[in-house]
Formats: C-alpha cells, sequence, structure tokens
C-alpha cells in the first residue's frame, strides 16, 4: 500500500523548500485533511521543508490523528500558536502561513508570540497540489457522482404536481443518504417554474404544477468527495421557448465538455459555452461562470469563468453547467462533473481524450 498523504506531504515540502522558508503552517482544514488524512474542525499541519512534519489537533479527534502516519501528533486547543511555539523551539526563523485561511485577528496574535518566525504568505500551494487528482480520488468522486445520479433516478416517480419543491429536496436528500452518501455535498436546489430564474434558489412551499421547469441541482458527499449535478426536467409537455432555451442550454453544454481537455485555458472553455448562449441572445440571461473544480471541497480550484485564468491538465475533475435564467418566467441549467483526460499516450498535448463522464443521468429532456 502507497501512503497518498506522504506523497502529496513530499511534494508540498519540495514547493516550501523552492520558496526559501524554514516551514509552513497549513490551516486550510480540506488542505489538512489532504495532506494527512484527517477530517476536522480544528487540525493543522506544521511542515517543515525537511523533516518529520506535525499534525496539530485537540483531544477530540485523537484517536483519529493516531491513525495518520508519518506524522508527529501535537495535541493542544489553539493550533496556530501553538505551532508558532514549537517554529521559534525549533529555531525557525521564516514560516510560511495561508493567508486564504487565517482571520486577521489569528495572524495579529502570531506576531506578538516572543521571538515568532517572519510570516511569510504560502499562496494556495496546496489548492494547486489539488487540482490534480490521484486514483484514489477520482474512485472516491466516481462513488460520490454514482450515489447522486441513482438517487436522482429513483426520485423522478416522485416529481409531480402538488409535491412542494421542499418536499422534493427533502427526498432527494434522503435517497442519497439510504444510498451510501455520508451526506449531502450542499443544500439541495429545487427551482421550479418562476423560481427557475433564480440560479441558487432555496426550495420553498411552492407546490409543483403542471408546465414548470424543475431545476434540481443536487450532489452527495462520499468520504470527503463531493458530486455535483444539475438536470432541469418538464413537468408535462413543455412550451416552445421551454424547449428552446433547453435546447440551447444543453448545446452549450456539450461544447463546454468538448473543450474541456488538458492544456485548455479555464476562460477559453468558458467561452466555448458562453459564446453559443450570447448569439442566441441570452448572453445577459447566463450570469455565472461555466463550472469549477471538485474534490474535497465543493467548489475548488480551477474556476472556470470570464476574466479567470489557468490551463485544466490530465486528471482534474471539473463541473460544466451552462444555464439560461428568464427573470419572472423560468430557467434551464444543466451541470455535469467530469475528468479531464489526456490521450492514450498520457501527454498533455495533442490527442485529448474524450472527458471522463462522472454523472451519467440522461441530458434528453425529461417529460414527468
Ligand atoms: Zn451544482
Ligand atoms: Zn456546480
Amino acid at each position: 500500500v502507497t501512503d497518498v498523504h506522504g506523497a502529496r506531504r513530499i511534494a508540498l515540502q519540495r514547493a516550501i523548500a523552492a520558496k526559501g522558508v524554514d516551514a509552513a503552517l497549513i490551516t486550510s482544514l480540506p488542505n489538512v485533511r489532504y495532506l494527512s488524512g484527517l477530517a476536522s474542525s480544528n487540525a493543522a499541519l506544521l511542515l517543515p521543508a525537511e523533516g518529520q512534519p506535525i499534525l496539530a489537533t485537540d483531544s477530540r479527534y485523537a484517536g483519529a490523528a493516531g491513525d495518520c502516519t508519518g506524522l508527529e501528533l501535537m495535541i493542544e486547543r489553539e493550533l496556530a500558536p501553538a505551532a508558532v511555539h514549537t517554529a521559534v523551539s525549533r529555531g525557525w526563523r521564516r514560516l510560511a502561513f495561508e493567508a486564504q485561511a487565517m482571520t486577521v485577528e489569528q495572524h495579529a496574535a502570531l506576531t506578538t508570540i516572543d521571538g515568532a518566525p517572519d510570516l511569510v504568505p504560502l499562496g494556495r500551494v496546496v489548492e494547486q497540489l489539488r487540482m490534480v487528482k490521484d486514483d484514489s480520488e477520482i474512485e472516491l468522486l466516481t462513488r460520490a457522482c454514482d450515489i447522486t445520479c441513482a438517487a436522482f433516478e429513483a426520485l423522478l416517480p416522485a416529481i409531480k404536481p402538488g409535491r412542494t419543491e421542499r418536499e422534493i429536496a427533502v427526498l432527494l436528500e434522503r435517497c442519497m443518504v439510504d444510498m451510501g452518501a455520508e451526506a449531502v455535498a450542499f443544500e439541495t436546489i429545487v427551482a421550479s417554474g418562476p423560481n427557475g430564474a433564480i440560479p441558487h434558489h432555496s426550495p420553498t412551499d411552492r407546490p409543483l404544477a403542471p408546465r414548470d421547469l424543475i431545476t434540481i441541482d443536487c450532489g452527495a458527499r462520499y468520504r470527503g468527495y463531493h458530486a455535483d449535478m444539475t438536470r432541469t426536467v418538464a413537468l408535462g409537455q413543455p412550451a416552445a421557448w421551454q424547449l428552446e432555451i433547453y435546447e440551447l442550454v444543453a448545446t452549450a453544454q456539450r461544447a463546454g465538455i468538448a473543450a474541456a481537455i488538458p492544456g485548455a485555458d479555464v476562460a477559453g472553455v468558458d467561452a466555448a459555452a458562453r459564446d453559443l448562449i450570447e448569439a442566441e441572445g441570452y448572453g445577459g440571461n447566463f450570469g455565472h461562470g461555466l463550472g469549477h473544480g471538485v474534490g474535497l471541497e465543493v467548489h475548488e480550484a480551477p474556476i472556470m469563468g470570464y476574466g479567470r485564468t489557468g490551463k485544466l491538465a490530465d486528471r482534474v475533475p471539473v463541473t460544466v453547467e451552462p444555464g439560461v435564467y428568464l427573470p419572472g418566467q423560468g430557467g434551464v441549467r444543466i451541470e455535469d462533473t467530469l475528468v479531464v483526460r489526456a490521450g492514450s499516450d498520457g501527454k498533455d498535448t495533442g490527442a485529448a481524450g474524450p472527458a471522463q463522464l462522472l454523472t451519467t443521468t440522461t441530458k434528453e429532456l425529461l417529460v414527468l
């Protein structure tokens, strides 16, 4: 058995050494989990450029932390100050920290510690490492997506006039947990009729009605990994305008998936879908980005949107989720979670393979 967490820490240690700091203090909880395997609401990792890393957590997680291999344990209540005291005692002069996961107040407290090392922002180094997933991660994401699709498909017969958005959301969440999800990846969205025009609508007591389009955005969490899928279904025969925006969004979504290949610029992938929607006059009705990375967080790097920078690579899972939202009328969003794949030669250039689709529920418009 290879120690995936140890291999990830070695990659980070190289980056720490290259930055010219003695150690890094990792306080982002998903990053700590990625590097140690510990899922905790209070944990930190003190990782020297060379030598054994220290995993800090409080007594509630001492048992779970003890199961993490290759780490020295530190059981404390206030982790960051304890880590800085350790850095002082070991003579470390420059300590990188995660500015994105520390409050101004916490940072100020660290600088008042006697003999505190210089605190240098690490940047989103771990988030960058997390973008490309290993086999074990893709397996967990696949499982999360399988549960999501199975639960969604099992729920379809329950979508009937008179059921409320909240009822459907609760049934779907229950179904995901029954099918093996440890939890839901995020609050389920059920947006029916005119509510479909609100991209992140919270389910209400509105009863579903004939001729509604219903947008359902849901995902299961499985051993820390998040699935994310949206389907829009029709209750009874759809009107012409509903069919028109459904076909447009479906076409744009296919174009976005086709553009999601290794080496592709994230803004370019966004444009591949967005340009089609704009060309039909609905550019103003698609206000959000095309998609985002998924993994230990439901929204993580890379973010694919207008004005974003960065490139996709082999083994990067992302969502592709264009939508058209017509205020007062309704909306359509179609979202898949997929893994960007290189061709069989494994290289990032040349023959890119088709993306590996993890959410397999049909994208034909389901008329219920
Ligand atoms: Zn979603
Ligand atoms: Zn999403």
